[in-house]
């Protein structure tokens, strides 16, 4: 660079350096060297380029490090963004073009660069720019903030007959998180999974903001048992990002486990699903060759709201005047409705229950369920236990039911 090049401008040791190489771990020594070698002086905190970010750097590492340890996240990679000031990029643009310099690296580049490095040697964590838990924003002023990455996580839920899945309205916990953990409704709201849901995610996962979105849900009438109905949840601000594992699991939700990110969970969100539902009717008259008319809605299609839904599989079985059945459809099909016509009886005769939900329907162990449908129902594995007892069935129960072996293909 020669003498004179740069009138009146303070600059770094740094970005006198970084104007020349692009070499980030020299640029402090070249700038120095540069400097002596002109006889420039070098203003380090007031340089017009980076705002003097280079020569804080170890102090704003040290004040992001405190804040990420204050904050209690659990937190196992994280990232850096930086932001220069528009008015120093511009003028660092009208010196190269003065100068004709070309290549070296620019300050956010270094900045980022040199931040990373400080912050790693301070957490012990390595730094990540995909899905990073924690992104540390700096700008020549100092550390700006932290921000934990959403979290996404896939789970399936269970229902009670009688119980809504969607809640009527917000309200509940008043934004707070601070809610009691009981299912059924303290503050005078209906008790709903979907409000059981939220609710311990955000207290599981230190969570801020819990978001779900539903793959399907079951009218209030439909039971919802074995491995449950799939939901996927976007988590903002979630604290407990390992230690959620330790939370007591809740009744309403069946598993549950962390996704890629989001664009995995939109793509799991776009499958077409399967609901593998087991459906009870008592009647006034034999139910024999009614049975053979349930099993003709396999390969049909019922239209639902417009759409129509097909019936992949469909066995039903006549036990003297009941009639007990298992159905494999799209999910959205309004079985009950369905079935009701077929039987001739009211919709509110026929009792349903998913028992899983899938994306395929070959090849699933369907079999219509046993007596007792109507019965209060133990929790699942005993009931799978119960049902495979000679008194009761006389099939063999080598696959154990529903919540016995699953298919292959089923996925979470
Ligand atoms: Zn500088």
């Amino acid at each position: 660079m020669r003498r004179g090049g740069l009138p009146g401008l303070r600059i770094c040791r740094w970005c006198l350096g970084r104007l020349h190489s692009s070499d980030p771990d020299s640029a402090a020594l070249l700038g120095s060297e540069l400097a002596a070698r002109l006889g420039m002086e070098l203003d380090d905190a007031g340089c017009q380029l980076c705002g003097g970010i280079f020569a804080s750097i170890d102090m704003m590492a040290e004040e992001a490090a405190a804040a990420l340890r204050g904050s209690g996240a659990e937190v196992g990679s994280f990232y850096v963004s930086v932001e220069i000031p528009r008015s120093s990029a511009d003028l660092e643009d009208e010196l190269r073009s003065g100068l004709r310099l070309s290549g070296g690296i620019s300050a956010k580049r270094l900045a980022i660069r040199l931040l990373t490095r400080a912050l790693g040697a301070r957490l012990g964590i390595p730094a990540r720019a995909e899905e990073p838990d924690a992104v540390l924003s700096f700008s020549p002023r100092g550390f700006r903030g932290l921000s934990l990455s959403p979290l996404y996580v896939e789970g399936r839920y269970l229902k009670p007959a009688g119980e809504r899945t969607r809640r009527i309205g917000r309200g509940g916990c008043g934004g707070t998180g601070r809610v009691p953990r009981e299912v059924a409704g303290a503050s005078g709201e209906p008790a709903s999974v979907e409000r059981a849901i939220e609710e311990h995610l955000r207290l599981a996962f230190g969570a801020e903001g819990v978001t779900i979105t539903w793959t399907g849900t079951d009218r209030e009438h439909v039971e919802v048992a074995g491995r449950g109905r799939p939901f996927l949840a976007k988590l903002s601000g979630a604290k407990r990002r390992a230690s959620w594992v330790m939370e007591e699991p809740h009744p309403r939700i069946a598993s549950l486990r962390l996704i890629g990110g989001r664009r995995e969970a939109e793509l799991r969100a776009s499958r077409t699903l399967y609901d593998v539902v087991e459906a009870y009717a008592e009647l006034d008259r034999d139910a024999e060759e009614l049975a053979g008319l349930v099993e003709s809605m396999e390969g049909t299609e019922l239209r639902t709201g417009g759409r129509g839904r097909i019936v992949a599989r469909a066995l039903a079985r006549a036990e003297g005047r009941a009639l007990a059945a298992a159905i494999c459809a799209e999910h959205g099909a309004d079985l009950r409705s369905a079935l009701a016509g077929i039987l001739g009886v009211g919709a509110e005769a026929v009792r349903l229950r998913v028992v899983d939900v899938v994306e395929d329907c070959e090849g699933y162990p369907l079999r219509p369920p046993g007596k007792g449908f109507n019965a209060r129902r133990p929790p699942c594995r005993q009931l799978a236990q119960a049902q495979g007892t000679p008194e009761e069935d006389q099939e063999p129960h080598d696959r154990g039911g529903p919540q016995g072996a699953l298919p292959p293909h089923g996925g979470i």
